[in-house]
């Protein structure tokens, strides 16, 4: 992990200071349009830590005390920085075959056949440990640049008991090497791989029984997940490996009712999972079990936008039943190539009809909440982690406006600046 910041930094003269600032609960309904915003706004950090937030002529003798070095942030929106709750960071190769043949017509599904999930993991399982580390720092360093300071990322590409740690060993990696935040998830139960095709029985257990025990042991997961859909794996198959994952200490998260309604949302909420992600095909029961559990709803729309879907998922009913919403990118080679949590908030205010309000709400502080990291993580508070993102532009709608543009100027994880832009 690198060192926390030492010099203290002073933040000041933001137009817009979005704090995110609230009780320690995640955000629903009408709290999630709600960001805390202070005009002429200052942030004060000493170390890793935020010491002070509030207006810049409320904070500036301090600041003068602490001998912070000022940065200007005039004509500028100051907020937390993105916390990105759902990725496949650790990938070889990509998908542009996929992607062709979508385009003349053929599904996600169809596509499967000869590519997808199986290809990439044909290409990882080739791929050396050095290789992956240094293309997935490159990502990183991305993600940094347009305002992410938090990534959780999942294996799952693997696909059997070497290639798993080779990614999970990667993470590990990374999370000492980069600046930005690296959440590691076992996605074991990603697809059945190809050594496996006449049944899932021997893989499952191989996952459950040896592979969740080593992960635990070595400690290179938070949390488990699985790919619980049409062509992947049942809601039966699925209980019995995030079962294993609780048994062992992992926290479940779960790819659910995505491309067909499989009831995973619901054994979401049975687990007491941290998450039930994508949700393009909940029903009206669903989304209720939901909004009464903890289980943090994440979207992902940019997985729809580049599969040329009509459909998104229906952030509005699961808004106004009271679920807690989060966004995230769903970087990954297959379905959503994209690192830009920018870009992710402007397709859930014009496809998913999200207010820029709420859009922020979800991509930073009830992200935090899905990573159970919302004590220290997703808003700018006296006492948290100075984590944080300048976007150039003077109100924060503008930052889903200009759609696919990227406003960040300066990017800080743990008081210490980890881009800025020349
Ligand atoms: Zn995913």
């Amino acid at each position: 992990m690198p060192p926390p910041g030492s010099r203290a930094l002073f933040f000041r003269k933001a137009t817009q200071l979005l704090t995110l600032a609230g009780p320690p609960v995640p955000r629903r309904s009408t709290a999630l349009g709600e960001l805390g915003i202070i005009q002429d706004g200052a942030v004060l950090t000493a170390g890793s830590r935020i010491v002070r937030v509030g207006t810049t002529a409320e904070l500036e003798a301090e600041a003068r005390r602490l001998k912070a070095r000022p940065i200007d942030c005039r004509g500028c929106v100051l907020m937390p920085g993105f916390v990105d709750c759902h990725t496949h960071l650790v990938f070889a190769g990509n998908r542009l075959e996929d992607y062709e043949q979508r385009i003349q017509g053929k599904s996600y599904e169809e596509t499967a056949a000869g590519g997808g999930i199986r290809l990439s993991a044909h290409r990882l399982r080739q791929a050396s440990p050095r290789d992956l580390a240094r293309q997935a720092t490159c990502f990183l360093k991305e993600f940094a640049a347009h305002g992410t300071t938090t990534v959780e990322a999942k294996s799952g590409y693997g696909l059997d008991l070497a290639n798993e740690l080779k990614i999970l060993a990667v993470m590990r990696r990374l999370r000492r090497m980069s600046p930005v935040e690296v959440v590691p998830t076992l996605l074991a139960a990603h697809a059945l791989p190809p050594e496996y095709q006449e049944g899932s029985k021997a893989y499952l257990e191989l996952v459950a029984k040896r592979l969740i025990p080593l992960v635990a042991r070595k400690k290179l997961a938070e949390f488990v997940d699985c790919f619980c859909d049409r062509g992947a794996f049942s809601v039966p198959e699925c209980r019995r490996v995030l079962a294993a994952g609780v048994r062992y200490g992992l926290i479940p998260r779960i790819h659910a009712e995505q491309l067909s309604r499989t009831g995973a949302s619901r054994l979401a909420a049975e687990l007491g999972a941290a998450s039930a992600d994508h949700l393009d095909h909940v029903t009206d029961a669903d989304v209720c079990r939901l909004a009464s559990s903890q289980v943090v709803a994440v979207l992902l729309p940019g997985a729809n936008f580049h599969l040329g879907l009509r459909r998104y998922p229906p952030a509005r009913r699961l808004i106004h039943a009271g679920a807690t919403v989060a966004l995230a990118t769903d970087f990954n080679p297959g379905s959503s190539p994209t690192l830009n949590m920018q870009f992710v908030l402007s397709l859930a205010c014009t496809a998913m009809r999200m207010t820029p309000a709420e859009a922020i709400s979800a991509a930073t502080i009830n992200a935090a909440y899905s990573l159970r990291r919302a004590g220290r993580l997703g808003s700018l508070e006296r006492g948290k982690q100075a984590d944080l993102a300048i976007m150039a532009v003077s109100d924060y709608r503008e930052i889903p406006y200009y759609f696919a543009w990227n406003h960040c100027v300066l990017t800080v994880k743990r008081g210490q600046i980890i881009y800025c832009r020349e």
